[in-house]
């Protein structure tokens, strides 16, 4: 076992005895006049109004390396400007705003103006397909779209006469509106006073959505609201054990739940720096970025680190790394071996931590005061109860014995819990048995109370960190004219944790050739992107099916990677 330093959350057991949600949020300062609680208050306000007017709250690297500031002043009168955007643009609390962006600073304006604005803000991955787009702007009625010129004309501007609710699209590299409905956004930002004034906003006033993949069905969007912004103060304080000249960097595509959590509410409800590079992967890159930044907290996810790992670079050898105190790893397992290689390679352990979209914030972590046992992802963060559970459609029964695996389970009532699966009240519903939310993992408990991530109890797939959604897949398989059927499967990859595979049925007369295999697979890269499209399609005579018709992936998954194939009773013969 490795041990690391002592931080914030010097003793684990004491802090978990002690702590209490109620003492925490004496720590965040709620709106002046007793008017609620505001996440851009917390993040931006309360600090760009005190001590830390001056210090650099986001630093954005661009592709060419040149960085840029802001203060939490500067963040303050941004997203005050954006807010009084939408207010002109006819935006009312609750409407949904989305963004299609890579990291660029106007992803951040418009998340923390939309916030202040107490509209709801939902990021979309920027390297979706027109299908996973649309299919999420619809859902989630989107009232305002913030993109690109190239996003727009590649993904939207097909689709925008079937989103009825979809007001405006706000162009951030453009100078000029190109028509009534298509607008300038840094002509619109021009206009406006940068005083927006927060209105009353209530702990349960929704302030998020993440969409999220289920087995069957289309995306869902978990809901979450301001409250949520206690966690992420908690997280960052001792998970991230931020201190106050922190310079934080996470990696995180800003379309996911932990680019926002964590690339944005987090760090800054701290007030501390948070690093921003606009580039996707690269070696070289990152470990300049952590020297020339001196990047002191670093969260990243296994896929990274198992690239870095691939590289035969001995970092500390080639880069001052100096203020490197914590590296903290997420969304895949993050095996033993990772957390070896990070202390063989950084002089620190790699703190793997486990949380998802529905949770809204990390629940279990290694934290920086704790043992780590390599290949765990540690301990529920103090104020969270996790268990492991026999769950079947109407019940639960907790599992007591350590090291039996089981359903993980969380004890519902935490700030950053979601709230719903919005206008999906019924599937939220089924998440919970009683007390108790089932996070669709599986897990085991050791006699020290580490957890150890199992697999998933669904079919979810998760390739290089992105969630995928099988039935998503499978209906863009569909829509090629030459496929009758198809079944898609998560397949081990060292890489990217899993592929995306495909099992494709032809239609009657259709030729199994290499060229209709590709033309299938640009067709689903096409409509989905290619971080979504299967990387690998094999022609199948028919898929295995239960006797009530619902296919069997796991069964497919089984054969492709010759395990046992389990209890076959339902099957149809
Ligand atoms: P998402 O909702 O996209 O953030 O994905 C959440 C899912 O990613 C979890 O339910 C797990 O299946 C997986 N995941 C997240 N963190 C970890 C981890 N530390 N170890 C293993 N799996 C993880």
């Amino acid at each position: 076992m490795i041990k690391t330093a002592i931080h914030n959350a010097e003793n684990y057991a004491d802090l978990r005895f002690s702590f209490s949600w109620e003492d925490e949020r004496k720590n965040l300062d709620g709106l002046p006049g007793r008017a609620g609680l505001n996440m851009v208050h917390e993040a931006v306000d309360r600090h760009a109004d005190g001590a830390l007017c001056d210090h650099v709250a986001l630093r954005w690297i661009r592709g060419d390396r040149a960085a840029r500031d802001f203060t939490y002043h500067d963040l303050k009168v941004l997203s005050s400007q954006f807010a009084n955007v939408l207010t002109a643009l006819g935006i009312s609390k609750g409407d949904t705003v989305f963004t299609l962006l890579g990291r660029v600073p106007e992803l951040y304006i418009t998340a923390l103006g939309t916030l202040r604005k107490t509209a709801v803000y939902c990021p979309l991955f920027s390297v979706f397909g027109p299908e996973p787009v649309f299919q999420r702007l619809s859902k989630g009625k989107a009232k305002i779209l913030v993109t690109t010129l190239e996003q727009y004309e590649k993904k939207i501007k097909g689709i925008v006469g079937m989103l009825p609710d979809l007001k405006h699209v706000l162009i951030t590299d453009i100078n000029l509106d190109l028509d009534d409905l298509v607008l300038s956004l840094p002509f619109l930002m021009n206009k406006m006073s940068g005083v927006f004034q927060i209105p009353p906003t209530s702990l349960e006033d929704p302030a998020l959505l993440h969409f999220t993949s289920g087995t069957t069905g289309m995306p869902k969007g978990a809901l979450h609201v301001h409250g949520a912004v206690l966690m992420h103060y908690v997280t960052g304080k001792y998970v991230l054990d931020f201190q106050p000249d922190d310079i934080f960097w996470c990696t995180a595509d800003p379309g996911w739940v932990t680019g926002t959590s964590y690339g944005i509410l987090a760090p800054l409800v701290n007030g501390v720096t948070n690093v921003v590079d606009e580039e996707e992967f690269d070696a070289a890159r990152w470990y300049s970025i952590l020297e020339e930044q001196k990047v002191t907290t670093w969260y990243t996810s296994p896929t990274a680190i198992r690239r870095l790992m691939r590289l035969n670079v001995k970092p500390r050898e080639q880069y001052n790394l100096e203020r490197l105190r914590l590296i903290l790893s997420v969304g895949e397992p993050l095996h033993a071996e990772a957390v070896r290689w990070g202390e063989q390679t950084f002089g620190i352990p790699i703190l793997d931590n486990w949380w998802q979209t529905e949770t809204g914030g990390i629940m279990i972590a290694n934290f920086p005061s704790l043992e780590v046992k390599p290949g765990s992802m540690g301990k529920p963060l103090p104020g969270i109860e996790a268990a492991i559970a026999e769950v079947t459609p109407d019940g639960i029964r907790m599992i007591a014995e350590p090291n039996v695996s089981g359903n993980l389970v969380l004890k519902k009532g935490w700030p950053s819990m979601f709230r719903t699966y919005l206008n999906e009240e019924e599937r939220y519903q089924k998440c919970f048995r009683g007390e108790w939310y089932v996070t669709g993992d599986l897990a085991r408990r050791d006699e020290e109370g580490y957890f150890w991530f199992v697999g998933r109890a669904d079919d979810i797939i998760k390739t290089s960190g992105h969630m995928v959604g099988p039935f998503e897949v499978e209906k863009s398989l569909m829509s090629h004219h030459s496929v009758a059927e198809a079944a898609v499967i998560g397949k081990p990859d060292p890489l990217i944790g899993e592929m995306v595979k495909a099992f494709v049925v032809l239609k009657p007369g259709e030729d199994a050739s290499a060229e209709l295999r590709l033309d299938i697979m640009a067709h689903a890269r096409k409509t989905l992107g290619p971080a979504v499209a299967p990387k690998e399609i094999a022609f199948v005579d028919s898929l295995p099916k239960t006797k009530s018709g619902k296919t069997l992936r796991r069964l497919l998954k089984a054969r492709e990677l010759g395990l046992p194939e389990g209890d076959l009773s339902t099957l149809e013969k």
